[in-house]
């Protein structure tokens, strides 16, 4: 039984970050690190302040949960210090607790019954805090081992790349005892966790010690193997009975203002993934934002990881623009009512770290010196509206401003799937989202080849890759076998949550 009145005498404790000046010195996450019997401890008076409501919009539905995590339960088991019994259930429904609890923007959180009315409750259960510490504390008393599957089943299926869609899916499906091969054209594993996503957010020996686990299980990982080039899609049919797109959604954004062919304006995926690069050791960046005026053209995650990446990097000065107005600082009740996510200024620990940040401002013209390097960049005061066809106008309103800058980097979104040899062989068409489109069993238009995670949603979140390769591991063991006892926590077709 919970703690009714648990809120009402423990205060909301967040974790303790380092300081700035020592964190942006280093690329470790920015989260100190507590003892362990520490943190057990004040975490499980975090989890007394879960009241068990009865109706836990936290856990489900498309405001809460979207693996359905069992939020109210583990919560439980934390405060009666049942740590195992904990992460058993964390497990349940979530292959990845240790990438969702550092990474997840928390819908959950949003939903919870505390969030109704955060003066008098003092705000939701630090539930994802809780997630996180749940897994960390499996890893420390290592009792997260290999699941191998107790049966062979003889049938082979092929995942096609290593983001944490595919790797879901992989491991649902080496569990249901099938013979797993992932194929990923990058060096290492783990798509965006690896590349995408700075170190001082998720340190990769976290991903590492994951992909032993996989590995331990029977799933085979191919690297430098870019499927429809390295190997046909002739040679990946004969080889697999079924086939997981999960090819992520990576065509970046671009953006073509005068002077944007100039040295120095740049994808903001080309800044992160030589510094991801680097904290792996394959040496310096070439695209370090050390002593240089650092402009980011984008307000979402995308940029936050670019600024925290520069600052890093020992950037001069950086600067993120959002064309958007400043959202509110609180919910809004007729925008976004409870239980739904809100629409509310966003702060990530990169933006307490420094940097510059401007709203309704858009870039006008970059500009160059005699050498063709970016120089500066202007910019103006915007206004953003919709045209009749619903598509967005951007105004400049009053005058334009130069501003120093050096670096710009592009962190406007992403359009959907790279075009690709392996689509055009499969001969799959992507829909107006730039996704692979597919049936409500999650295959595409071609018969035994299933699509999960980015590459079906467009740009989205872990939480949801996830959710998507253990559906999309339902569907491939129910085609293969006729049934399948692995759970399926979401449909196609739901509308994601956008990254920028
Ligand atoms: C910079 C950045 C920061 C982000 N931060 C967060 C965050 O903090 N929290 C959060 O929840 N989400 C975040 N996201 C979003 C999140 O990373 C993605 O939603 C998630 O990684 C999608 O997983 P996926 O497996 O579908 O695709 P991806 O992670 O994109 O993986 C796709 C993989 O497929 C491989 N591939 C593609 N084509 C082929 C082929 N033909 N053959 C072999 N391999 C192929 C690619 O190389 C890649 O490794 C962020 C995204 C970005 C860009
Ligand atoms: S995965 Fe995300 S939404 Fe689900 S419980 Fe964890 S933090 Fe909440």
């Amino acid at each position: 039984m919970a703690d009714p009145t648990g809120f009402l005498r423990v205060p909301k404790v967040e974790a303790a970050k380092r300081p700035v000046d020592e964190r942006i010195g280093d690329w470790r996450e920015v989260y100190e690190r507590q003892n362990p019997h520490e943190r057990a401890g004040e975490v499980a008076q975090q989890a007394r302040r879960c009241m068990d409501c009865g109706i836990p919009f936290c856990h489900s539905g498309t405001a809460g949960c979207p693996l359905g995590n069992l939020i109210p339960e583990w919560n439980d088991l934390v405060r009666r210090g049942r740590w195992d019994a904990a992460s058993d259930r964390l497990h349940a429904t979530n292959n990845f607790p240790e990438f969702t609890g550092r990474l997840c923007p928390a819908p959950c959180e949003a939903a919870c019954v505390l969030s109704i009315s955060e003066e008098q409750t003092g705000g939701s259960v630090t539930i994802k805090r809780i997630e996180q510490t749940i897994a960390d504390q499996a890893w420390l008393d290592g009792t997260v081992e290999p699941q191998p599957a107790a049966i062979s089943t003889g049938k082979s299926v092929a995942v096609v790349g290593s983001g944490p869609a595919g790797l879901a899916a992989a491991q649902q499906l080496t569990r249901a005892g099938h013979d797993v091969t992932v194929y990923e054209r990058d060096d290492r594993l783990g798509g965006l966790l690896r590349y995408g996503i700075p170190e001082y957010k998720l340190e990769k020996s976290v991903l590492d010690q994951r992909l032993a686990q996989m590995r331990a299980e029977g799933t085979r990982f191919v690297t430098e193997c870019e499927v429809g080039v390295d190997l046909s899609v002739e040679q990946l049919r004969a080889r697999h009975q079924a086939v997981v797109l999960a090819v992520g959604a990576l065509r970046a954004r671009d953006n073509d203002v005068p002077g944007r062919d100039l040295a120095g304006v740049h994808l903001a995926m080309d800044h992160l993934v030589p510094a991801n690069r680097e904290c792996e050791g394959d040496g310096p960046s070439p695209l370090s934002a050390a002593g240089r005026h650092v402009v980011i053209i984008g307000g979402g995650d995308t940029g936050a990881d670019c600024l925290g990446t520069a600052h890093r990097q020992g950037a001069k000065s950086v600067t993120q623009l959002d064309y958007n107005p400043e959202p509110p600082g609180t919910r809004d009740e007729s925008l976004s009512p409870w239980p739904t996510w809100p629409l509310v200024l966003r702060t990530s620990p990169a933006h307490a770290e420094g940097g510059a940040r401007h709203f309704e401002v858009a870039v006008q013209r970059f500009i160059g010196d005699d050498t063709g390097h970016l120089r500066a960049m202007e910019i103006a005061e915007v206004r953003v509206t919709r045209d009749a066809e619903g598509r967005r106008q951007i105004t400049p309103v009053g005058e334009s401003l130069e501003i120093p800058c050096d670096l710009a980097l592009l962190a406007i979104g992403f359009e959907g799937v790279e075009h690709m040899a392996l689509l055009d062989g499969l001969g799959l068409q992507l829909n107006g989202r730039g996704a692979v489109p597919c049936g409500s069993d999650w295959q595409t238009d071609a018969p035994g080849v299933f699509v999960c995670g980015d590459a079906h949603r467009g740009a989205s979140l872990v939480v949801w890759a996830i959710a998507e390769g253990r559906s999309a591991a339902h569907a491939v063991d129910a085609y293969l076998m006729g049934e399948s006892d692995l759970p399926a926590p979401v449909r196609p077709g739901v509308l994601p949550l956008a990254v920028v």
